[in-house]
């Protein structure tokens, strides 16, 4: 049992540090000292959810967790103590009809650690003895997190792990988006749309597969410089011309992928407008509408496809981006715009609203 200062979401008021309990490690479970902590878009979709009622309070939220081993429960052989790692917030079996078939971020089992948050011994209790939710599986914005085996990848001691924790969710959602969902071919035109954490890594991803025309679309004017860094070649600001035209008219309507990467109905159908016949649309956003699209597009061969978690094989994926990182192929520096302790986590959550940063990392230590 860990006691621990953590960020508790209990409604709709403001995220507020508190004294919980932490559970564990159990038997084939990870007991990691968080390090640092990114702040993805899918917890403030969380947070918005728990807000209006539609997901239970208190929770704790933080899934981009970058940590050192504190202690391993029985069983536990893949990590141990003082290991740096990277979580994953989302475990998987490993003998599962979708694990043995090579696709294990579809994974039917996944070993969600939410489950223990409302079993008969909840991993998390407040000062009040009350359970506490453990959000998409995580809980990363507390000093501690229990994980099982699955869900902690160890990485190398020399990497920073105020950097390398981005690789628990957006790097490797972005990166495998391009690499691995779509598997986009050398000189490829490619366009993405929505450069926040997510769309920065899309762009990498695809500049790393070897695109040569890349295209950021975003409303943001101040997204050209930064999608440049990562290999953008081109911008188009969707607050000032029509997306689908101009990227069109950039690619001589020869655009062969389409990303998205906002979460937004009418996005997607963007994507899909703007990819030439035999074009593919991959939807990253996490989309809570309906999408419509024209149905004779398909007689063109368009195709319009999904990507989780960059179809990521996690221990094989995370080191391997930790590893392009170290050797200066992948840009994780320029995604982390701002570093705050644990307490400043509101101000965080509302830069991202602003879209002020690509990410901004926190610190329980600081
Ligand atoms: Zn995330
Ligand atoms: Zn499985």
């Amino acid at each position: 049992m860990t006691t621990m200062q953590s960020a508790v979401l209990r409604g709709p008021d403001p995220i507020t540090m508190e004294e919980v309990t932490l559970h564990g490690p159990e038997a084939g479970e990870v007991l990691v000292r968080v390090v640092a902590c990114g702040v993805c878009h899918s917890d403030l979709h969380t947070i918005n959810r728990a807000r209006s009622g539609a997901l239970p309070v208190p929770v704790i939220l933080g899934h981009e967790v970058g940590g050192v081993v504190e202690a391993v429960g029985s069983g536990v052989t893949s990590v141990a103590e003082g290991d740096h790692v990277v979580v994953a917030f989302r475990p998987n079996c490993g003998i599962c009809y979708f694990c043995v078939r090579g696709e294990p971020h579809l994974c039917e089992q996944p070993d969600y650690p939410e489950r223990a948050a409302t079993g008969s011994n909840p991993r998390l209790r407040d000062a009040q003895g009350q359970p506490v939710q453990q959000g998409i599986g995580v809980a990363g914005y507390s000093q501690y997190t229990v994980m099982p085996e699955r869900g902690v990848v160890k990485v190398r001691k020399d990497a920073p792990l105020d950097r390398v924790c981005l690789v628990g969710c957006g790097v490797t959602t972005g990166v495998g988006a391009a690499t691995r969902t779509a598997k986009v071919e050398p000189g490829s035109d490619v366009a993405v749309i929505g450069l926040g954490g997510v769309g920065l890594n899309v762009v990498q991803g695809a500049r790393l597969a070897g695109a040569r025309r890349i295209i950021g679309v975003d409303m943001v004017a101040g997204k050209a410089e930064l999608g440049a860094k990562f290999g953008m070649t081109d911008f188009v600001n969707a607050s000032e011309v029509d997306p689908v035209a101009r990227v069109q008219e950039l690619t001589n309507n020869r655009l062969d992928y389409a990303f998205e990467a906002i979460g937004l109905g009418k996005t997607v159908e963007q994507a899909f407008a703007m990819v030439r016949r035999g074009g593919t649309a991959v939807v990253v956003g996490v989309v809570g509408q309906e999408v419509t699209v024209p149905g004779l597009a398909f007689l063109g061969e368009k195709r319009l496809v999904g990507s989780f978690f960059g179809s990521a094989k996690l221990q094989y994926d995370l080191p391997t981006y930790v590893d392009m990182y170290m050797d200066g192929r992948l840009n994780l520096d320029d995604l982390v715009s701002r570093k705050r302790p644990m307490h400043q986590i509101n101000e965080a959550f509302q830069d991202m609203e602003a879209g002020l940063v690509a990410r901004s990392v926190m610190e329980p230590g600081a």
